[in-house]
């Protein structure tokens, strides 16, 4: 796959949504499907972190997240699921998934979609000052998290702030947008827990995705 490089047509966004999708769930397709109009995505991509991650392990195994994210992606042509923080054997820090997405795509701007609660935490990751130099910050809202930011990211926010998305596609990166998107109370953790309690999390989401759970016999411990 390769970037727009026509010259006469401005190049188009690239909505990334990085997450542990453990499982994936009707929130994450919920936000997918408003930004990708909103900010005119040409597709929004899936990247599924590595195996076990640092501070955060995952229930089901890489396998497993695969199968649950291309069950619940199949009916959505611009939705993709991209393979390369699974492959890679280095840890799965999102600036070096920017970087190698920069490589791809040369002058696409690139939208890196962010939970609000991931916002508040940013300056605690990989070399987080060149990740608004590599792609834009598209921050939605989140349930149960106040908009409250230490110094350092409202710093960020009053230096990379536009609340008109239609500058983002002007540039390849570098601005930071506070998305207006409808916030669904659904977090997996949340799923994984009334799976482990035994009750059905029917409606949080895809049933293609839950049959598959309840077949694997996925989240039936507690964590
Ligand atoms: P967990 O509960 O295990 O922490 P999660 O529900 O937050 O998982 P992730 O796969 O970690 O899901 O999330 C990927 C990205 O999607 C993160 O940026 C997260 O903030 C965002 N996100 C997840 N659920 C929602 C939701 N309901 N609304 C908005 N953003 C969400």
């Amino acid at each position: 796959m390769s970037g727009n490089t026509d010259k006469n047509s401005s190049a188009k966004s690239i909505g990334i949504l990085g997450g542990t999708f453990d499982p994936i769930h009707c929130g994450h397709l919920h936000i997918a499907q408003a930004l990708q109009q909103q900010l005119h995505c040409q597709e929004i991509r899936f990247i599924p972190c590595k195996n076990p991650l640092l501070g955060k392990k995952a229930i089901a195994n890489e396998q497993q997240r695969l199968t649950m994210l291309q069950r619940a992606l199949v009916s959505y042509p611009h939705f993709i699921i991209d393979e390369r923080e699974i492959k890679r054997s280095t840890p799965s820090y999102t600036i070096d998934t920017l970087r190698s997405l920069r490589k791809e795509f040369k002058e696409n701007p690139l939208a890196l979609i962010l939970g609000r609660d991931n916002l508040a935490h940013l300056n605690h990751w990989h070399e987080w000052t060149a990740l608004i130099q590599s792609a834009h910050l598209v921050i939605v809202p989140r349930i149960g998290c106040t908009a409250t930011y230490n110094d350092t990211i409202q710093d960020l926010i009053k230096k990379h702030q536009t609340h008109d998305p239609a500058l983002l596609l002007q540039q390849p990166a570098g601005l930071l947008f506070m998305a207006t998107v409808k916030p669904l109370a659904i977090s997996s953790t949340a799923i994984r827990a009334a799976i482990a309690q035994g009750s059905m999390p029917t409606g949080l989401l895809p049933s293609s995705v839950l049959d598959y759970i309840l077949e694997q016999k996925l989240y039936t411990l507690r964590t």
